[in-house]
């Protein structure tokens, strides 16, 4: 049994808190958020707290890596994707 995004009921609800802080408006592209997005993934130490997670689309969501980071970081990089 795979299920494809299964983290549990915590973090739904941390998910949720994350969409409606940032008003269900994905913080990569604007577009309408439906999940939330570590800014510090993971692997690289992040955490499910909400100051490491932001409002994502999915498309957003499924790029991850430096784009995203760069992004988050505030910078305007337009030929970011160009990449
Ligand atoms: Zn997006």
């Amino acid at each position: 049994m795979s299920q494809h995004s299964s983290r549990g009921p915590a973090w739904e609800a941390l998910r949720k808190a994350v969409l409606e802080r940032d008003g269900y408006i994905c913080q990569h592209c604007g577009a309408e958020a439906t999940d939330a997005d570590h800014l510090i993934p993971k692997a690289m130490g992040g955490t499910d707290v909400m100051e490491n997670l932001v409002a994502s689309c999915k498309p957003c969501n499924s790029k991850r890596g430096a784009k995203l980071l760069v992004r988050s970081a505030g910078v305007n990089a337009r030929w970011l994707d160009a990449l």
